[in-house]
């Protein structure tokens, strides 16, 4: 098994990115205790990079808010609609926010005046 069909072999099985790192951490191990590699270094070096770009930094990703309550509670319906858990009645009234502390800073610090 090479690196890339280890890599589909585990896209197919929904393997989590915790369970990838896990993994490739013993297969480290595995190659530090031996005088040569035992597990092939490519799988290991694609593994790296598999996780690399598994790890997205949410703290920087936008927020989408209601436009009504301000909750984040949006949801995307069948026909790409974006509409509110809370409000209900709210269709594609959202604000968007470029992240997460924009949204807690300008909602969170103060109450939310009912109209
Ligand atoms: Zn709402």
């Amino acid at each position: 098994m090479n690196g890339n069909s280890l890599l589909e072999y585990m896209k197919d099985n929904k393997i989590r990115t915790e369970e990838m790192e896990k993994l490739n951490n013993y297969f480290k191990q595995i190659n530090s205790m031996s005088p040569f590699p035992i597990i092939d270094t490519e799988v290991i070096m694609n593994l790296d990079n598999k996780l690399k770009n598994n790890k997205i930094d949410y703290d920087s990703e936008p927020v989408i808010c209601c436009a009504h309550c301000k909750e984040l509670t949006i949801k995307i319906d069948e026909y790409n609609n974006e509409f509110c858990v809370l409000c209900k009645n709210s269709l594609n009234e959202t604000e968007i926010h470029p992240t997460i502390f924009h949204w807690l800073n300008k909602y969170k610090n103060k109450d939310i005046i009912d109209e």
